[in-house]
């Protein structure tokens, strides 16, 4: 069984390192542990090892993990919101980053509307356009950044991505430069400020960081290996 202090506190100097490498300032980038598949208890083990800062892609498991842990306790939302589920997910999460259509924003919209909320999101960019992935296409994000702009319930706070599998971190880093790119160019064209960039994660954490994260969504390193769901 892994020492999850022990991995904690190795995840937090690789981000040092890779921070100083470049003169960035350590305190401008958060590490959101991924704890999904995870049980509660581990998550509680980490808390006490200094962790606050969790992140979950699944509103289901969620909704029986969170109220289990101490409230100190803050959490975001990484993974495929489904319409359905935004109503159970908008109390639990300070923060989604995993935004990927208008359609959905308008529908977080309406019902943080009802609900009486101003959630923070960031926008999901596929980058790479991998037909599988969910996330605008870069080209489709500036066509419809006015109209996210214009929904008066969310506070859009900066670009996600997911770059595509790859052993390497180095064959990541074109893609965290495009987001970066694109995000300084959404700045420009529509006079906002998006201070954060959600990109890296076990396999690639520390070029993210040299490229610009401000959120290092960061699972296995931590926690160990996730389970597989069974089949059949
Ligand atoms: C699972 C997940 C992570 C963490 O992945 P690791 O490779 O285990 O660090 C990060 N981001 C998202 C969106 C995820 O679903």
């Amino acid at each position: 069984m892994e020492d999850l202090a022990a991995n904690l506190e190795r995840v937090r100097e690789q981000i040092a390192r890779a921070a100083t490498k470049i003169g960035r300032d350590v305190d401008e980038i958060e590490l959101v542990a991924i704890s999904k598949t995870h049980p509660a208890e581990r998550v509680r083990e980490a808390h006490e090892a200094g962790q606050s800062l969790f992140g979950e892609s699944r509103v289901q498991e969620a909704r029986v993990k969170i109220p289990e842990l101490p409230s100190a306790i803050h959490w975001h939302f990484v993974g495929h919101l489904q319409k359905n589920k935004i109503r159970h997910a908008l109390p639990l999460f300070e923060m989604i980053h995993s935004v990927d259509s208008l359609v959905l924003a308008q529908e977080i919209n309406r019902i943080a509307e009802e609900e009486g909320l101003h959630p923070r999101v960031l926008l999901e960019v596929n980058v790479a356009g991998e037909g599988s992935k969910f996330g605008f296409k870069p080209e489709t994000l500036r066509a419809e950044m006015e109209l996210l702009l214009a929904l008066p319930r969310l506070t859009i706070e900066g670009l996600m991505t997911i770059p595509p599998l790859a052993e390497e971190a180095e064959a990541s880093r074109k893609f965290f430069v495009q987001l970066r790119d694109l995000r300084d160019a959404l700045e420009k064209q529509f006079d906002v400020t998006l201070p954060h960039l959600s990109m890296g994660m076990t396999n690639d954490f520390p070029v993210a960081v040299e490229e610009g994260a401000t959120l290092v969504r960061v699972g296995t390193a931590i926690f160990g290996e996730r389970m597989r769901p069974k089949r059949g």
